[in-house]
């Protein structure tokens, strides 16, 4: 108190009288532990980690597993990207890594869709290198 007064300060510090005043303290209390609480919990390694997957799912989700290429005079060569490592039944995507038990159930009609609409295929893939 006499060090507040001492460099008179434009404020004073009262304790609080009535009860509504320790209410309000215990509030701000309780609210400014809750704040300093979120604040050490931020782990940054876990925020880069998610940062990190959420970018992997974002590129899965724009590889269209295919590679269709133009052989000239319309013809077109189209190649499954899943492969399946060799001692394993599942299949990963060799751009991607995305990863499926039975690619063709789980992407089917990939390969007539996109030989159909090869500009919706050229879209996707500006899309998959913008991702990447
Ligand atoms: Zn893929």
């Amino acid at each position: 108190m006499r060090y507040i007064e001492k460099f008179n300060l434009p404020f004073t510090f009262e304790p609080p009288t009535s009860w509504w005043q320790w209410t309000l303290f215990a509030l701000a209390g309780l609210l400014g532990a809750f704040i300093f609480r979120i604040t050490i919990s931020f782990d940054l390694n876990s925020f880069l980690r998610d940062r990190r997957q959420q970018g992997i799912t974002q590129l899965q989700n724009a590889c269209t597993h295919l590679l269709i290429e133009n052989l000239g005079e319309g013809a077109l060569r189209v190649t499954n990207c899943f492969f399946s490592p060799s001692g394993t039944t599942a299949f990963y995507c060799s751009r991607c890594q995305v990863f499926s038990f039975s690619p063709e159930r789980d992407y089917s009609g990939r390969e007539e869709y996109y030989t159909k609409h090869i500009d919706e295929y050229l879209k996707a893939e500006k899309k998959f290198s913008h991702t990447a």
